[in-house]
């Protein structure tokens, strides 16, 4: 068997398996492998670690699409001096996304402005970067794509759409009042992710005040509530809208200029 029917057969195997980088890689790698004299296992594994780095390179950017972040802030992003009230050894705790083990949820409550969306998608990233399936949506989107699947006959695939994900972010609770029928479809999704999968929640509602969410009907804010809670971390933040902040600080920027030139 002549090298070069050994080489042709080596690149359709590659090309069998799908091994589109090692096979691009083939070439270049056997003239280093024949100059530095590499042993078989080393050249073996040269030409695969060139795979495995183009498989995982796709992988995570596939997890990225799906997760459908809404802005690429990540953790390291969030400046804690603006936001005294958010303590910056929790969020690093639950930036190593060992809550997910024991699929605690994370909620964020707070007025608008103060960094729960930025935080809940760090969260994503770190969860996509550490090759976990997460997916961010609003709870009226979650409403509204439910309203659709009940119309069409999607409901139980829909509902396992958002039983897939190991994070499920659900940002701006309580921003809108959910007709019956959305608070039934998020009660729904929280109840089957309860204890088998992290939600992390965003709402500008204290706790006390859940029963807006759901139009005053107290019971399934109650049931919503108690599986939410049971395993979760709490994040209140209370301090002053990071937009406002930097809108001040410019304003006040701004006078200082007018008033040393006049
Ligand atoms: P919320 O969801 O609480 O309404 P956001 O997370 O949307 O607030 O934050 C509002 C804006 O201010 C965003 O552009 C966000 O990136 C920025 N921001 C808020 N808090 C901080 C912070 N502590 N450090 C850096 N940027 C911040
Ligand atoms: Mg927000």
């Amino acid at each position: 068997m002549s090298a070069s029917s050994d080489y042709q057969r080596l690149r359709s195997h590659l090309a069998f398996l799908r091994m589109a980088a090692a096979a691009e890689a083939l070439p270049g790698v056997l003239e280093e492998a024949t100059k530095a004299k590499l042993s078989h296992s080393a050249f073996l594994e040269r030409l695969l670690g060139i795979e495995v780095e183009a498989v995982d390179e796709r992988r995570r950017a596939s997890l990225a699409r799906f997760a459908s972040l809404p802005s690429p802030f990540t953790l390291a992003d969030f400046d804690f001096s603006a936001q005294p009230s958010v303590d910056r050894s929790l969020i690093a705790e639950l930036g190593t996304l060992r809550f997910v083990e024991d699929a605690t949820n994370v909620l964020f409550i707070g007025p608008p402005g103060v960094g729960k969306t930025m935080l809940a998608v760090g969260l994503g990233h770190a969860a996509v970067a550490a090759g976990m399936r997460a997916y961010y949506t609003t709870a009226s989107e979650l409403a509204a794509r439910c309203h659709r699947a009940a119309l069409e006959g999607r409901w139980a695939t829909t509902m396992r759409f958002y039983a897939g994900p190991r994070v499920l972010i659900i940002d701006e609770v309580g921003y809108l009042p959910l007709p019956a029928e959305a608070a039934s479809a998020l009660f729904q999704v929280v109840s089957q992710r309860y204890l088998k999968g992290s939600i992390v929640l965003t709402t500008n509602l204290g706790i006390a005040s859940w029963g807006k969410v759901f139009n005053d009907d107290a019971m399934v804010a109650g049931a919503m509530l108690d599986r939410l809670l049971h395993r979760s971390v709490v994040v209140n933040i209370d301090g002053d809208s990071y937009r406002m902040r930097s809108h001040r600080a410019r304003a006040e920027a701004t006078r200082k200029a007018v008033a040393s030139r006049g």
